[in-house]
């Protein structure tokens, strides 16, 4: 048995049909991990649906209702950029639940692996870029009502800068947020992060590496979290679709690496989550997020963690 557990539900998937999206892609991870060996059934476990009060404790209640009832503005469901039907809805709500699950689990065992969200476009009073319900900030909020942590670092490693995550965390002292994204793509307009790393298009594995390390291991240094966020984007990869820079296979395990075993020797957990991934050949995009849960079980055992 793996030594955390893998966060996952069948309603995971948006069902977006063809789009740029590849929502399929969280049912081919947990097929992938099961078919490799490295993972059985036991290893996974469901989350339910987040609660509203756990939604409402991070986004507007006019977008929850607007959300819940289907009765978005045209131009918000052209803001979300995929179309709107109740099974979204429902499976934003379980991310978002997955979300949490992942975090409390990462308390008790060092890591905790949602196998989804990571859905870091959606603000508290609107979507967009793919993104409803923001299930990082819903995990936040959740862990600190929770009473037990309070300060939480995310390091988003998308290709993306994380605009809805730094906007709903903006001039909050209990989270630092770190982006780490090409410059020159969507979103256009960036709220400021705590810290932003913003990368020239085309950069590849060891200068990206190099960039990421100076500022989180500073960033580590100076705000001592504990809890982790790690938002674990496919798409700085060389071969996607929606993004610039040209990170190896090796590149993202790399930064994997780095991320997970900078916190864990710190004694933080880990909490990871999934978000973007648009590989030209979508089983690019499987390997890379299955490679994640390898790396996790590798940093996990090499720092012989202790609830
Ligand atoms: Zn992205």
């Amino acid at each position: 048995m793996l030594p955390y557990r893998l966060v996952y539900h069948e309603g995971y998937d948006l069902r977006l049909g063809e789009h740029v999206f590849p929502a399929q892609k969280y049912r081919y991870i947990h097929d992938r991990l099961l078919r490799d060996g490295f993972a059985t059934a036991e290893d996974f476990v469901r989350p339910e649906p987040a609660a509203d009060a756990d939604i409402l404790a991070v986004h507007e209640p006019g977008w929850v209702q607007r959300l819940q009832t289907g009765t978005l503005s045209y131009q918000e469901v052209m803001r979300l950029e995929v179309p709107y039907s109740r099974e979204l809805v429902e499976a934003f709500w379980l991310a978002a639940g997955g979300s949490m699950l992942a975090a409390r689990l990462a308390l008790g065992q060092g890591i905790g692996f949602n196998v989804g969200g990571g859905f870091h476009h959606a603000f508290a009073g609107h979507g967009e870029g793919f993104c409803a319900i923001n299930d990082i900030a819903v995990a936040i909020r959740a862990m600190q009502r929770g009473g037990c942590i309070r300060r939480v670092m995310v390091v988003d490693c998308d290709v993306h800068h994380g605009n809805g995550t730094a906007g709903i965390f903006a001039g909050d002292t209990s989270v630092f947020t770190l982006s780490i994204h090409q410059f020159n793509n969507y979103p256009t307009e960036k709220p400021p992060s705590s810290l932003d790393i913003h990368l020239p298009d085309g950069m590849g594995d060891e200068e990206y590496l190099h960039r990421l390390g100076n500022g989180y291991r500073a960033a580590m240094a100076m705000f001592h979290p504990e809890l982790l966020i790690y938002v674990a984007g496919g798409d700085p990869y060389c071969e996607d679709q929606l993004g610039g820079l040209s990170l190896t296979l090796e590149g993202l395990q790399e930064r994997d690496r780095l991320v997970i075993r900078t916190a864990l020797n710190s004694h933080v957990p880990v909490a990871i989550v999934l978000a973007g991934g648009y590989a030209v050949n979508v089983q690019d995009t499987v390997t890379i997020h299955a490679n994640t849960a390898h790396v996790a079980k590798e940093m996990l055992e090499e720092a012989g963690w202790q609830a």
